[in-house]
């Protein structure tokens, strides 16, 4: 396994006491690697050979760019167990989600990969004659990728992707949790034949990394996902100075439980959405709004499913939840148990670190109900495997409560009837909504991102998230054999 930073085509130890200790958080005794951290120096050295690699890779046909893209899918998909493993190992995740976070990956290198044929842009009619006028999409220069911890693939996948099919070299700064597996999407762009310097990894701190990417005047666009701790000062930081930046950052996403559901899978879709990934996922179901009489037969059936749910290390294929990603977490998720109990919601199942498994950052699968919309619980994120059942009185009510907190990003419904379906989509404020289904999941072809505090800047994945990397340029071509232009009014 190769460690360090990725600079140039070449694997970098740093000359630096700080060291990157990455270690499974399903067993703090086993030590992925250590080795030093990147300091601000070598991320200039990285933009450095960035943007002399920007040079030759701008001037390949878009086509061209994609099949290395296209070639990068078929080694992750040979490498698709392997990549798998290291990342439930380092990030916890267990490994049918963390091979499904892979394929998702690859789906998303293929669609990229055809991007490359379809950089187009528009011809439109002048209003003067004898003009051509036409736009073209053109690549920015170098693109600093901010990654987090809790996608430690497919997100580093869907900035890269789109990054490097328009023709840009990437800056990709991992999250110092998860470096490993950003080491591996490395491999496979080098063995699929990306030129040296076109893709680089710095691992290091946020505030020497990650700083001197948001602060670079070399760096003409920054996309982040992560917090909003992080992202909403980062947001300022690199737009004043002139960059095009998108924040992607958190969640509190609801589902909406309508008495006409069927409430068996309206009980399967919010166990999966809010104990997968151990609620790990920006998209995760951590509300749960009940409409009538429904609350009662959902959280018995939610408490059932909870218990069910056998949590310990992701690598053991009888487990379905694994730990949180590192102690911080693990305690936040404790942290806001204790909160929600004092707050009067009802712990109607987990509220623990289970028992016997003490190498591990676990926590139960836990459910509240009783809870309010003024609750903590029900307005913050929490990231961990807790959800709170809130009572509504009709649609109407639901809706509100649902659109009452600070974040944007998706909201689902539970409903047979057609004309709800129609008024919740209308509604809801968030970027993405879902009918009898979770709240999480994504496609490549499709947008993906948040609205209020989620999310600001364009949407990734899909066409949109293409567009994001390339500069638009229009163009006039007189060809009237005149000086000025021939406008007819
Ligand atoms: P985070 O703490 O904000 O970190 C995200 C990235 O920012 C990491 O690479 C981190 O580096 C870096 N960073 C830290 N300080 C920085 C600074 N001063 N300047 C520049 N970069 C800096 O978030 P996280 O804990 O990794 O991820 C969890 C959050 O991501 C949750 O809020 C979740 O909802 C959100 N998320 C959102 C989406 C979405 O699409 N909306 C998707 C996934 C996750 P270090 O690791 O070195 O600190």
């Amino acid at each position: 396994m190769q460690t360090g930073s990725y600079i140039n085509g070449e694997w970098y130890q740093p000359n630096s006491e700080r060291q990157i200790r990455n270690v499974n958080p399903a067993d703090t005794r086993d030590v992925i690697a250590e080795f030093p951290m990147a300091s601000a120096e070598d991320t200039e050295r990285a933009i450095d050979a960035a943007a002399e690699a920007f040079q030759g890779w701008r001037k390949t046909p878009g086509p061209e760019r994609g099949r290395v893209i296209w070639r990068a899918a078929d080694i992750a998909r040979r490498r698709v167990d392997e990549i798998a493993e290291m990342m439930t190992r380092e990030e916890g995740k267990i490994f049918k989600e963390a091979r499904g976070e892979v394929l998702k990956g690859i789906s998303l290198l293929e669609y990229n990969a055809g991007a490359g044929y379809r950089l187009g842009g528009k011809t439109l009619p002048s209003e003067a004659r004898d003009t051509f006028t036409y736009t073209i999409r053109q690549p920015m220069g170098v693109v600093g990728l901010i990654a987090p911890w809790n996608f430690p693939w497919a997100i580093p996948v869907w900035k890269s992707a789109p990054a490097l099919v328009a023709g840009n070299a990437v800056l990709l700064k991992p999250a110092s949790l998860t470096p490993a597996t950003a080491g591996l999407l490395a491999e496979v762009y080098e063995e699929a034949g990306i030129p040296k310097g076109v893709f680089n990894v710095v691992v290091g701190s946020g505030g020497d990394v990650g700083e001197t990417i948001v602060n670079s005047g070399r760096i003409p666009v920054v996309s982040f996902t992560g917090s909003n701790e992080i992202g909403s000062d980062l947001y300022v930081k690199a737009a004043s100075r002139g960059a095009k930046v998108t924040c992607e950052m958190g969640g509190k996403n609801a589902v909406i439980v309508m008495p006409d559901c069927d409430l068996d899978k309206a009980a399967v879709a919010i166990r999966d959405g809010a104990f997968g990934s151990t609620g790990q996922r920006c998209t995760a179901t951590s509300r749960v709004i009940a409409i009538g009489d429904t609350r009662g037969e959902l959280v018995a059936r939610l408490e059932e499913h909870a218990k069910k749910i056998r949590v310990g290390s992701g690598l053991d294929a009888d487990v379905d939840m694994g730990p949180a990603v590192d102690e911080g977490q693990w305690k936040t998720d404790l942290e806001y148990i204790e909160i929600g109990k004092q707050e009067g919601a009802r712990l109607v199942t987990g509220g623990n670190a289970p028992e016997g498994l003490d190498h591990g950052y676990y926590v139960e699968p836990t459910v509240f109900d009783d809870v309010t919309p003024d609750m903590r619980i029900f307005r913050e994120e929490i990231f961990g495997p807790v959800l709170s059942v809130a009572a509504a009185s009709d649609l109407e009510e639901a809706i509100q409560f649902a659109n009452s907190v600070d974040f944007g990003l998706t909201t689902s419904i539970f409903t047979q009837d057609v004309d709800k379906v129609m008024r919740f989509v209308e509604e809801v404020e968030v970027g993405m909504v879902h009918v009898n289904e979770p709240t999480i999941g994504g496609e490549a072809q499709l947008p993906f991102g948040g609205i209020k505090a989620t999310g600001v800047g364009e949407r990734e994945m899909s066409e949109e998230g293409v567009n994001f990397f390339t500069e638009l340029k229009t163009v006039f071509i007189n060809y009237s054999g005149q000086s000025g232009r021939l406008m007819i009014r």
